[in-house]
Order: C-alpha cells, then structure tokens, then sequence
C-alpha cells in the first residue's frame, strides 16, 4: 500500500521533470542566484520542522488530561505540564509563522530577480532584431511574451520552489513521523491523500483550459472596445451605435458563458478537499478508536495528533497537483520565450573596432527583393555620392527611394551587388559607428509620447536646451512650438497634444539636425510642409548640411532645389540622373514632374 502511494506521487514527479527541457534555460539564473535560493531552502525546511512540534505536545497535553482522570498526575502537576506545553506550542508555531515569512522573503525576491533578467535578456534581444522579424511577428504577441509568459516562468522560479521544498519536507518528515508511531494507522490514513492530489490535478488542468478561454475573451473585447473607444467619432458619425451595441451583446455573452464555465469547475475545488480530508479524519478516528480500544496504540491523545497531521499533508498533497500544471504552463511559456531568444538577427555588429565614417557612399549594381512580399524594390541600381554631396532622389511612390536609404542605414542587406561606404562594403563597417553617423528622417515620421524635447533629444542625449531651440528654430518649427501653452514641454501623443503632419515631421527633422551626423537621410520629410516653410527648410538645411553626404527622397522636384545631383527612380531602376541643368534639356519624368508642380503652384 505505502509502496503505491509513493510510487504515484514519482510518477507524478517524474512526468513534471521530463517535459523540463525549455525551462533549462533559467538554470543559468538559478545559478546567478544559488545563495539566495540555498538558504530560502534551509529557511523553509526550517519553518516545517517548527510546525511540525505542534502535533506532537497537542498529543502530549491530551495525555496529560488522560492521566489527570486516570489519577496518575495531581492537578497543580498537570496544570502546570500544560501551561509549558501551550507556551511551546504558541512559541513554536511563532517561530514557524517568522521563518515562513522568512521563505516567502527569500524565495519570492528571487524569482522577482529572476524576472527581472529575463524581461531584459527578452528586451535586449528585441532590439537587436531587424525589421523582418517585426513584420512576421505581430506586436501584441511581442507583448504577450515579455509579460504574460514571462509571469508564467517566474511563478515556476518561486512559488513552485517555494511550495515545492515545503511540500517535500512536509511530506518526508510527517510521514516518517507517522509511520514510526503507528505504522498501521499511518498507512490507512495516507490512502485518500493520492487520490485527492491526482484529482487536483485533473481539477488544475480543467481550471487553466478555462481561464486561458476566459483571457483569450477578454483581450478580444479590450480590443473591441478600445476599437470602438478611438473610433466614436466614425461610429457616430455613421450612425451605427445599434450595430456595435448587437455586437458587444453576442461578446458579452460569450463571455458569461466561458466565465460561467470557469465558476463551476472552480467550484468543485475547496469542497472536494474538504471532503477528501474529511474521509481522511474519519478514517483516522474509526481506524485510530478501534485500536485505541483494542490496546494497539498507547494513547488516546494520538489521534488527536493524526488528525493534525492529515490537516498538514492534505495542502501539500492539493498542492503537487496545482505545482505540476504550473510548471506545464511555465514550460509551455518559456518554450515560447526561446523560440524568439533563438531567432538569430539577420543583421548584427560583427565588427568589434571602431571604423569612423566619413560619408562616402556607392551603391554597385545593388538588386534588393523584400523578404516577405517578394517584391523587387531595386533592381541594378548603382550610384556614386561623394562626402560632401546632396543627392536628391526622385520618383513616384513605389519607385524604391525609401528601400535605397533603408540599405544605406543597413536595415536591410541587399540581395546581390554592394553598397559601399567609404569604399568599404558596409558589412564590414561596425553598425554602431555607422548608425551613428547617420540622422535620418523617415517617410512616416514617429514621435514618442513624451514632451517635445524630449523628442528633439533623442538625436543627442546630452544637448543643451539652446542647442534644442537652434535646431526647432532650423526646421521652422520654433514659432509653432512656442504656440502651445507649454511650450517645449508639451506632451505629445495619446495623452498629450497630436501634432500635425507637417508638425511632425518638422520636430523629425530638427531630432536629425541636433544629431549632426555625417550622414543625413531624408525620406519625403517635406511631402506635408507648405512650399513657403519648404524653401526656408531647405534653405537652412544647405547651411547645415554643407559638409554633410545628404540624401533627399521626394516626389517633388523643388525639394531638390539644393541638390548637387538628381537621381530618377522609375520601377526600382535609375531612369534618368544629372544635375538640374542636364535633366532640364531632356524630356521625361523630370520635366513632367516640373512642369505638373509650376502648374501646381499657379
Ligand atoms: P518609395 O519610397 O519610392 O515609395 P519604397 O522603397 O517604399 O518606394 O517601395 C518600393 C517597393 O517595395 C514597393 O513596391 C513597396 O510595395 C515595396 N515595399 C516597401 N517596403 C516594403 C516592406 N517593408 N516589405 C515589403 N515590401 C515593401
Ligand atoms: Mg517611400
């Protein structure tokens, strides 16, 4: 019978160690944090080992009364053996209550520590992904990751420690305890305790199925609320409010009914405990009166003490079945954890020497396909910019401009051909250096949700406020700034003031210019600035950028008024490139393009 019990529980322990391959991963932190957890561990061995004298002198005070009855103890005498079995009984269980305390100080910390690296080594390795990754992966589930797996793996790293040596030490000592006073009755007493861990068990899994329907529910409506919350004005303005009202409804109701789900097996849990440990009680006392009558145990008072026992393992039983769906769920999270800590950045700084930039830039029969489209952006471009130079790119939409800078910052590698800088291929150049010296403006400006200096900064962190003001006042976007009640210090974004798109791309281009880089890409950074602001802009970048290697993408010919050299995109290839002059005296996309934006502007 004993041999069974224990060889469930193996079982058991068994099947939650061989599906522990993903969680090997933490080992390197448990590891980092080995003292800490060694002496958690001694704390809660500790704690158990206090508790474990309260049977024992509740036991020892029965027998007192039983003897005072008896006759054998006077009654000063026995008052006075109790009132010393209470103060170590109240004492003890307060020592046990401290170092339980204790456990949870040491034990949980750790597993904070333990989360709080691995959310970083998860963020670390974010950043060092390329945008291809970004666009199979989508952002929530990037979220999901960082925060709810990563919550899933920490209850692993502490409560299931935690509970886990308590478990066991409960377990070996009381059980030992109880087979050394009464071999019999300990065996008949541990029979439900199994049962009650496997239907746990059952009961754990069942609840998990249930919740994870129940939080899949709640994020669908989070979304669609939140949907519906940004999108009012539409929803009014289409007078659909009934529509949206009929599908909230078929939500809601979902979500009662898997809610409703969850309650009732949540429902079974206590009351199939409480029954287990009932059987058990009563167990103990028709197995334990039988042979108390029978002259086969000592003392009456010992069943008392069994009872107390059974109480201590029945936790520890439900709770190996709770821990094994817990490390289930934490294997199954940190699995999904490793599969992104796996993915290899395509392109990553492989140079370890500084390699300084002077602004150089060829691109040598440069084909480029996108990974995920398969479309063909570039095709046979080659061009030569020297340091120094403004180059302005022109073309509709579609045409490649945007790819052409992306492979010049090396968001991307190209597919065949080279892009050089400096004369160097840019493989072999250290990616910091490079994208050091590059400020770029992209097409679809992006602005934090902070304050507009703060915004500015981020091209240089340790810019002083003037130095901030100079370049506003150099993207003329001064004036405008000064409008807003608090000026540099409005908070832009979802909770602060949204900025319009020309405003937007003016705060972008000032981030640039504060980092006064070698290299200055602007990507149609103007398309959405009125032709007035457009010529003092450009007026102030020549200034600026007079010793800079400056690329200009536009679908419009006068921001490329500066330019040294124009180069004609059309399909991904170069159609046409000269300077104005050259391009002036031949016909084509230039010309048309110039002719269409005189006519624009009368
Ligand atoms: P432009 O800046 O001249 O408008 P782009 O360089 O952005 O042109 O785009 C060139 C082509 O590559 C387009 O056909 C576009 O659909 C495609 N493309 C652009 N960016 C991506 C991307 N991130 N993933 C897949 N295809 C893209
Ligand atoms: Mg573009």
């Amino acid at each position: 019978m004993q041999s069974s019990i224990f060889a469930l529980l193996l079982i058991k322990v068994q099947a939650s160690f061989s599906f522990m391959k993903e969680l090997k991963h933490l080992n390197k932190y448990f590891k980092k944090y080995r003292y800490k957890l060694l002496l958690g561990i001694i704390i809660t061995v500790i704690a158990r080992l206090f508790s474990l004298a309260v049977p024992n002198y509740v036991n020892l005070s029965i027998q007192v009364i039983e003897n005072y009855f008896g006759g054998t103890t006077a009654l000063s005498e026995a008052k006075q053996t109790l009132f010393l079995y209470i103060l170590i009984i109240v004492g003890t269980a307060l020592l046990s209550a401290l170092f339980t305390f204790l456990m949870r100080q040491t034990i949980i910390n750790v597993s904070r520590y333990i989360e709080y690296d691995l959310k970083n080594e998860v963020f670390d390795h974010y950043q060092i992904l390329n945008l291809n990754f970004y666009k199979k992966n989508r952002i929530g589930d990037l979220m999901n990751r960082i925060s709810e797996d990563i919550n899933q793996v920490r209850m692993y790293a502490g409560p299931v420690i935690m509970y886990g040596m308590n478990t066991i030490t409960t377990f070996v000592c009381v059980i030992s305890i109880m087979y050394i006073k009464a071999p019999t009755l300990a065996t008949y007493t541990l029979v439900p305790l199994p049962i009650l861990s496997v239907l746990i068990y059952q009961i754990s899994k069942i609840i998990h199925q249930r919740s994870t329907k129940v939080q899949e529910f709640l994020s669908s409506l989070s979304t669609f609320t939140q949907e519906s919350f940004s999108g009012v004005s539409v929803i009014k303005a289409y007078g659909i409010e009934p529509k949206i009202n009929e599908e909230i409804e078929v939500l809601a109701t979902q979500g009662k009914n898997t809610s409703m789900d969850l309650a009732k097996v949540n429902a079974w849990f206590f009351p199939l405990m409480i029954l287990l440990i009932g059987i058990s009680n009563i167990i103990v006392i028709y197995f334990g009166g039988k042979q108390y009558l029978n002259g086969e145990i000592a003392s009456f008072g010992l069943i008392a003490e069994f009872i107390l026992y059974v109480n201590m393992l029945t936790w520890p039983v439900a709770i190996v079945g709770w821990l094994t769906s817990i490390v289930q769920r934490a294997e199954a999270s940190q699995k999904r954890i490793n599969e992104f800590l796996k993915v290899e950045p395509a392109i990553k700084n492989e140079i370890a020497e500084e390699t300084p930039i002077v602004g150089d830039i060829e691109f040598k029969n440069v084909t480029f396909t996108y990974e995920d489209t398969h479309i063909t952006a570039l095709k046979n471009v080659s061009f030569k910019i020297k340091a120094g130079e403004t180059v302005a790119f022109l073309g509709k939409t579609g045409s490649g401009k945007s790819t052409i800078l992306d492979l010049v910052s090396r968001l991307y590698d190209v597919s065949s051909g080279e892009v050089l800088i400096d004369g160097q291929p840019i493989q072999k150049l250290n990616l910091n250096n490079l994208r050091q010296a590059i400020g770029a403006v992209p097409q679809d400006a992006f602005l934090f949700s902070d304050t507009i200096e703060n915004n500015i900064r981020f091209g240089d962190e340790n810019a002083s406020f003037e130095a901030i003001v100079d370049v506003a006042k150099k993207a003329v976007v001064h004036d405008n700034i000064e409008g807003f009640t608090k000026k540099y210090n409005t908070i832009l974004g979802e909770r602060g003031i949204t900025l319009s798109g020309g405003q937007k791309q003016r705060v972008s281009i000032a981030r640039a210019l504060l980092k006064n880089p070698k290299i200055y890409l602007f990507d149609d950074c103007l398309s959405a600035v009125d032709t007035e602001t457009e010529e003092e802009i450009l007026t102030n970048l020549k200034k600026v950028s007079k010793e800079k290697t400056t690329l200009i993408v536009s679908h419009r010919v006068s921001s490329a008024k500066n330019a040294d050299h124009i180069i004609i995109l059309e399909d991904g290839q170069i159609i046409q490139e000269g300077t104005h002059e050259q391009l002036n005296n031949i016909d084509g996309y230039y010309k048309e393009l110039y002719i269409n934006q005189l006519a624009e502007k009368e």
